[in-house]
């Protein structure tokens, strides 16, 4: 076996990549976990010889036991069994790539054990990241990024050093609804939210790529990874997803990673750095393009964007506590309850809002998360957005 890893996450659209990943590669998996998924999870297990299965909803424990009644598989619960599994031994990597915040405890937990992370739980960085590289860095410990722009980043800095990069070039593909004014955006709907024009993803991300909230919250990301400024980040919108960022260096050398718009590249070059090797995605062809297109993105259109760069500028709780509200206005629009623009409206309202403060510990930014989303749920219950 090449290595062993363990997946968080394992019955998203990540999460089923990363096993495909497995698959053509013999990598050894160890465990896997999800949110309420049992069917495809007992799958998942049967299929990769998985020793640990975790669900994080308790009451769906009885019916995992069920499916894998034939197995001796240690099956575990909520935040302690994620916790449980991200301290594993003989583990190389843990794939983190639940959707949300609730992945910033299990992410310290693996550093905190000594395991290398591959992270596409990106709410993680932007909500904890001051406390999450700090960690990782005393403990020794990788972090390797699995989301496609940070992958393409840290593939354009092989063989350079770090402290020669002048700026980024974070690119976007601006979404669905890209061009469009803010009042036209005014009665979108889930359904429309949802079409993204390039990548197939979860139903979160999807819909912080049409607020362009998804930009934001990587160019935080970037920043932690990388340890960049606000200024040495340029973010461009470029419609058709071939060049998945780039890095400027000190001698004005631009070094771009160009390939299809297919996951599975970023997630295989995460999970068997420094190996390249063979993955199973189409062949980029440039000629087939024809042309590529480079546009400034509508930070007054997409309010979103402009909070997350506001927020990590001020530093402190912020990013947590926009982060925190977003998740909560995004599931507020899924289910129907507040209009598109409302996501971006309390996104910004939160920022406004919020009294910063210095984070010292976890619990500061679980606090500011929990604010920011009790905010949200207040606000929405008296008047409409
Ligand atoms: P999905 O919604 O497709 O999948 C989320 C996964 O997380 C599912 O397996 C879900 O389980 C699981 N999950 C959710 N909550 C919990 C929990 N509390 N405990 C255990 N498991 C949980 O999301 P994506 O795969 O699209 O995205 C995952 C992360 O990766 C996000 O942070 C996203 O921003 C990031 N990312 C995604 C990209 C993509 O192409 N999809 C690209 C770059 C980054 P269940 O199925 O049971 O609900
Ligand atoms: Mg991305």
């Amino acid at each position: 076996m090449m290595k062993t890893i363990t997946v968080l996450g394992s019955t998203g659209s990540i999460g089923t990549q990363a096993l495909e990943v497995a698959r053509e590669h013999e990598i050894g998996v160890k465990a896997l976990a999800a949110h309420s998924n049992t069917k495809l999870l007992s799958e998942q297990v049967k299929e990769f010889g998985a020793e640990y299965a975790c669900i994080f909803r308790d009451d769906k424990a009885d019916e995992l036991k069920e499916m894998l009644k034939d197995t001796d598989v240690k099956i575990l619960t909520g935040m302690e069994g994620l916790k449980e599994i991200a301290r594993l031994d003989g583990v190389d990597i843990m794939l983190n790539s639940v959707v949300g915040m609730v992945g910033l405890v299990p992410t310290l937990a693996a550093i905190d054990h000594g395991t290398d992370i591959a992270l596409a739980n990106k709410e993680t960085l932007v909500a904890g990241g001051k406390l999450v590289i700090e960690r990782a860095r005393e403990k020794g410990v990788k972090i390797y990024p699995v989301d496609s722009e940070h992958s393409a980043i840290f593939q354009s800095l092989q063989g350079n050093s770090m402290n020669k990069i002048k700026s980024i070039i974070l690119t976007a593909s601006g979404g669905p609804f890209f061009g469009r004014t803010y009042d036209e955006l005014k009665n979108v709907s889930a359904e429309q939210a949802l079409k993204h024009p390039n990548w197939s993803m979860g139903n979160k991300i999807t819909i912080d790529s049409a607020t362009l909230m998804n930009k934001g919250l990587e160019f935080i990301e970037a920043m932690w990874l990388f340890d960049l400024s606000p200024e040495q980040i340029e973010i461009v919108v470029h419609r058709e997803s071939v060049i998945h960022s780039a890095v400027e260096y000190c001698d004005n050398s631009v070094i771009a990673q160009l390939g299809v718009p297919d996951m599975k590249i970023p997630i295989q070059y995460a999970l068997l750095y420094p190996l390249r090797t063979d993955c199973s995605v189409k062949h980029l062809s440039l000629t087939d393009y024809g042309r590529l297109t480079f546009a400034k993105p509508d930070f007054e259109t997409f309010k979103c964007l402009k909070a997350c760069i506001r927020a990590v500028t001020a530093g402190g709780i912020l990013p947590a506590a926009v982060n925190g509200a977003n998740e909560a206005a995004v599931a507020a629009f899924l289910s129907g309850r507040i209009s598109f623009l409302g996501i971006g409206e309390l996104v910004t309202e939160v920022l406004e809002k919020t009294e910063n403060k210095e984070i010292l510990s976890v619990e500061d930014i679980l606090c500011a998360d929990r604010a920011a989303r009790s905010y949200v749920e207040e606000r929405i219950i008296e008047r409409r957005y």
